[in-house]
Parts: C-alpha cells; sequence; structure tokens
C-alpha cells in the first residue's frame, strides 16, 4: 500500500466555526445589530419554535448554556435539597455540579458497553432518597429508554436528559431531548450545533416544568412580567438564536456528514484487534446516532495519540481524562473499576464536519501503521 501523503488533521479547527459562513455570520450580526434586537427578541422566538418542531417536542427554550440548562431542568422538575440524583461518571463535570447546585447529591453510577449510563447499575444505587435520573445521552446516542423509563415509571423517579452531545440522535424514533420530564441541550462552538460563544436549551412536554423553567431563566419574572418567584439570569442571546436558526436549517446535513465520517472510521478499522469502535451508525435499528464524538478504546492509547501527533493527527481523551468521580476535591468517593478501566483505553478520533473522507482515511491509516 502507498502511505498517504502527511497531512495535518487537527482534532477541533475553531476558525472552521466562522470562516466557511463568515458573509452569512456577518449579515446576521449586521440585521440583529441594525435592529438593536438583542435579549429576548424574535430571533429567540423563532428559533424556539423551529428547535421544537425539530424535535418533535412541545416548548423548547434558550438558555445561556446547557449547565445552566440542566440545573433549570431538575429545579423545574421539583428536585431539591436532600434529594439524590443519580448519573453515570462518564459525563461531563457540568452534569454533577447542576445536580449540586439544585442542591441534591450526586451519585455516580457506570457506564455500559457504549459508554452509556448502565441501566443496571441505576437500578442497584437507588435509595429512598432518589428522586431523579439524569442519562447523558453521549457521543450524539441516546441511551436505552426503555430500560431507564422502566426503572423510573416503578420506582416513581424524573429522567432529566443531559443531551448536551446529543441534538438530533433517536432511541426507537424518539429523539434525545423528548425522552423525559426535561432536558438540556448545548450549543457550545464544538457540539453537533454550535454557536459562536456559550448557548444552550431546555426542553420539556409539560407545561407546568416550562413556566418555571422561563421564570428561571429570566429572573423569575412570569409572563405578565411579574417577579413571582427566585431567578436566575440565563437567557441565549438573541444574537446567537439568530445564528442558531440560521445553523438548524442546514443541521441534516451535518449530522449524516458526522455519518459518513463514522462509516468511513468503521470500514478500516473495524478488522484493527488493538482497538474497540463506537456502535457504526448503521448497526442497530434501535439507534440512531450524530457522533458529538467518536469515542474509541485502544490498547497503548497514549503510545498511540503521540503516534497520531506525529503524523499531524490531533486527538483528545474526554474530560481532561477523568470521570466525574475521579475528581477527588468533589469528594463524590464512589469505586467504579470498569469505566475507570473504559477511561484509561479511551481516545476520541477527529469528528467533525470539517473533516474529508481523505481526513478520515488518513487518520485510519496512520492507526493501522500504528498497530502493525
Ligand atoms: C458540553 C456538555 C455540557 C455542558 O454544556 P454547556 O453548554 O457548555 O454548559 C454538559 N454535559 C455534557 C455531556 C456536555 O458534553
Amino acid at each position: 500500500m502507498i502511505a498517504a501523503a502527511a497531512r495535518s488533521v487537527p482534532f477541533f479547527d475553531y476558525r472552521r466555526m466562522f470562516a466557511p459562513e463568515e458573509d452569512e455570520l456577518v449579515a446576521i450580526f449586521r440585521d440583529v445589530g441594525r435592529r438593536g434586537a438583542f435579549i429576548l427578541q424574535q430571533d429567540v422566538a423563532r428559533f424556539e419554535a423551529n428547535l421544537a418542531d425539530f424535535l418533535g417536542a412541545r416548548r423548547a427554550l434558550g438558555v445561556g448554556n446547557a449547565t445552566d440548562g440542566l440545573l433549570m431542568a431538575l429545579r423545574a422538575t421539583g428536585v431539591g435539597n436532600g434529594a439524590e440524583v443519580i448519573f453515570s461518571t462518564h459525563t461531563m463535570v457540568a452534569t454533577a455540579a447542576a445536580i449540586h447546585f439544585a442542591g441534591a447529591t450526586p451519585v455516580p453510577v457506570e457506564c455500559g458497553a457504549d459508554h452509556l449510563i448502565d441501566p443496571a447499575a441505576v437500578e442497584a444505587a437507588i435509595t429512598p432518597r432518589t428522586r431523579a435520573i439524569v442519562p447523558t445521552q453521549l457521543n450524539g446516542r441516546t441511551s436505552d429508554m426503555d430500560a431507564l423509563g422502566a426503572i423510573a415509571a416503578k420506582r416513581g423517579l424524573a429522567i432529566v436528559e443531559d443531551a448536551a452531545q446529543a441534538l438530533g440522535s433517536k432511541f426507537k424514533e424518539r429523539r434525545a431531548g423528548t425522552c423525559g420530564a426535561a432536558a438540556a441541550i448545548s450549543f457550545f462552538p464544538a457540539k453537533v450545533l454550535g454557536c459562536l460563544g456559550d448557548g444552550g436549551a431546555v426542553i420539556t412536554g409539560n407545561d407546568a416544568i416550562f413556566e418555571k423553567m422561563c421564570q428561571l431563566r429570566d429572573h423569575g419574572r412570569s409572563a405578565d412580567g411579574e417577579i413571582v418567584s427566585w431567578g436566575l439570569n440565563s437567557r441565549l442571546d438573541n444574537l446567537q438564536a439568530a445564528i442558531l436558526d440560521y445553523r438548524l436549517k442546514k443541521y441534516p446535513a451535518a449530522i449524516e456528514r458526522r455519518r459518513a465520517i463514522a462509516r468511513i472510521y468503521r470500514a478500516a478499522l473495524e478488522h484493527v484487534g488493538e482497538i474497540r469502535l463506537p456502535p457504526g451508525p448503521d448497526g442497530d435499528a434501535d439507534h440512531f446516532d450524530v457522533y458529538q464524538n467518536y469515542e474509541i478504546e485502544a490498547e497503548r492509547r497514549d503510545a498511540l495519540r503521540e503516534f497520531l501527533k506525529s503524523r499531524g493527527v490531533g486527538t483528545t481523551v474526554q474530560w481532561g481524562g477523568k470521570l466525574v468521580h475521579q475528581w477527588e476535591r468533589l469528594e463524590l468517593r464512589a469505586s467504579l473499576p470498569s469505566s475507570e478501566a473504559m477511561i484509561a483505553r479511551s481516545l476520541l478520533l477527529p469528528m467533525n464536519t470539517a473533516i474529508s473522507d481523505d481526513d478520515a482515511c488518513y487518520v485510519a491509516a496512520c492507526m493501522r501503521e500504528f498497530y502493525r
């Protein structure tokens, strides 16, 4: 085989979030600026309506970021002081921080073979104080919501989804964000649908939860302007909403692009015995994955990373390489050996819409070279 020409495939190039759409984005900024439409204007309302449509959800609400969104979703769902909330330790610290600031105790559990929360581990962690489960719809994949839904129904628990990474992903035709009482989505620039800064949304099918989240995001204000509860200030910027509304129209194509890259990785790497790939895009009728990340497990992970770096390929390890319960100063004190073994082998390959077919083939060729 002829070695592919050396090239550079950065893990994520933030300039690519702007350059290809520079003219359109500047036009949006000019339009919003000339209208003086900065806070909670029609662009936020329009994006919320289009996002709810896209998800087949009853209500969507633009908020400052997904971390605040999760906090608001938990509080609006009635999770508060003294409660325990179960989450997968393989998530961003933000999931646990939201639970903490809601006044509850975060209870980390193991993830399963597909890296998402393990329903059996959830069931085993339930105590009389448990009030909710927060499944992280990780890497653009939706958890087994049949299994989690059955546990929640049997034990009287709420499900609040951390769908920060999963806009558009589905489990059996149910989209991430619409499977529980409420959910949060992130529009951080590197997320599947990113804006040019921080942004997020909360989703719910429940009008009472929606009203409560509306108040929480805007100083406790009700629709008629009265202050009716203690609130936060966590609104989606109107400018970011205008940008997101523009990008949402092109989002189905972005999902297909990510799935195409996943197909290339799978075809080129599935026979390499030293690595385990994430589930393939065509492998399982119950899941539709949008590949926020392409997370593999690799033998000699750190040496592989160094080798790929020397070949111009950027990779990363999620969460800075530590699961939530491994940040000792947060004092969550758990032993979760299966997830701990997983994160020591975990590696994210480049996965975003700027990656060409040739880039993906080059990354795979470098990996095969390393293990040869
Ligand atoms: C990015 C992320 C968050 C936080 O989203 P922000 O919008 O940055 O607050 C929460 N959970 C997961 C799983 C994430 O990946």
